[in-house]
């Protein structure tokens, strides 16, 4: 849930930044501001995706990524072993 956080936040506020620095002028309070939103923008998204993957496992049954504290899988239904 985190990781999926992240990931939104931190791809969004990359996109605010590089579509803002399109129309910003260099050296501008407008310009800095969105380089520095792209700055953090990046890592935040790529720590999301570190996090997101970290909580989930891939199955190798239906090659569905599936939370590593589930009991059954969501996609094909099966029980699943909780190790
Ligand atoms: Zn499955």
């Amino acid at each position: 849930m985190l990781g999926k956080i992240l990931m939104a936040l931190g791809a969004s506020s990359f996109a605010l930044g590089f579509f803002e620095a399109q129309t910003a002028l260099s050296g501008s309070h407008k310009a800095i501001e969105s380089g520095l939103l792209m700055i953090i923008g990046l890592p935040l998204a790529i720590i999301g995706v570190f996090v997101w993957r970290a909580s989930v496992k891939k199955r190798p049954a239906c090659a569905e990524r599936i939370k590593k504290q589930a009991t059954a899988c969501k996609h094909c239904k099966a029980v699943v072993g909780n190790a």
